[in-house]
């Protein structure tokens, strides 16, 4: 599905990126990693995938760092020529109620789940006008449609990327450049692994398919974005939450 097809996925050491990197290079694609600060856990899913028969490499970057992105959008396109699918994932959070959140974790939140996904899209765009294709996908959620009490700098930042992505969307969508976003719901993964049991349990209450999301659930829908098979979508947002945001 994805034969000749470079593809970059930050945030791709563990969790919903690492699921998606897998998925991108086993239907075809070329797959760069991209870590910041998890060298062995990357190179433990490049492994996986060239053990599998597919094809990718580790590369670090924190994707805060405008001219970090650069450099490494300029690396990709210098060894293989082009990009063709710009997964943004990377992602973290600073939980905390509004009255007690600081400044810098508001700030920290901001850079990277938002700013990041501008600075790779601003710098990987170039080659892709030059091209006239591309398929940028944005890690959103459920909290940026919704807001969650005790993460208005994750939720900030995540209705931040919906934004960004219309707009990219209505810039670009002319050259053959689409871009869409997905919004998981409740994914288990270690961004979540701290909850609760009784936390977890509230919200899965909440979930009307009755169950919390896998990896495997957001890279099905991110291979679409990412594939021919949805050439005729952009500006969107999927939301995969088990139906959390009805
Ligand atoms: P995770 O398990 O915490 O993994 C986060 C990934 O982001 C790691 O690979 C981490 O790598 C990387 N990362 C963090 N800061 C970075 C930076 N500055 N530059 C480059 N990479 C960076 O998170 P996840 O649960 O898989 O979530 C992935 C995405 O889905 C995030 O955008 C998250 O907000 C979104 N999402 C998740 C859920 C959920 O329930 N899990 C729900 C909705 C949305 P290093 O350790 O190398 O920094």
């Amino acid at each position: 599905m994805l034969k000749d097809k470079t593809a970059l996925v930050t945030g791709a050491s563990r969790g919903i990126g690492a699921q998606v990197a897998k998925s991108l290079a086993a239907n075809g694609a070329y797959v760069y990693v991209n870590y910041n600060g998890s060298k062995e856990r990357a190179d433990e899913v490049v492994d996986e995938i060239v053990k599998s028969g597919g094809q990718a490499e580790a590369i670090c970057c924190n994707v805060a760092d405008f001219d970090a992105c650069k450099e490494m959008i300029e690396k990709i396109i210098a060894d293989r020529g082009r990009l063709d699918i710009l997964i943004n994932n990377a992602g973290i959070t600073r939980d905390d109620l509004l009255m007690k959140m600081s400044e810098e974790a508001f700030d920290a939140v901001i850079n990277t789940n938002l700013k990041g996904c501008f600075n790779t899209i601003r710098h990987a765009s170039r080659y892709f006008l030059k091209q006239r294709s591309g398929k940028i996908v944005n890690l959103s959620s459920v909290s940026g449609v919704m807001g969650n009490a005790g993460q208005a700098n994750y939720s900030a930042a995540k209705a931040g990327v919906i934004g960004l992505t219309k707009s990219v969307a209505r810039e670009l969508s002319s050259r053959g450049i689409n871009c869409n976003a997905i919004a998981p719901g409740f994914i288990e993964t270690e961004m979540t692994a701290a909850m609760t049991d009784k936390a977890k349990e509230a919200t899965i209450a909440t979930i009307p398919l009755g169950r919390t999301g896998s990896t495997e659930d957001i890279a099905k829908a991110v291979l679409f974005l990412a594939s021919d098979m949805s050439d005729y979508i952009t500006g969107q947002v999927i939301s995969v939450d088990g139906g959390m945001s009805i």
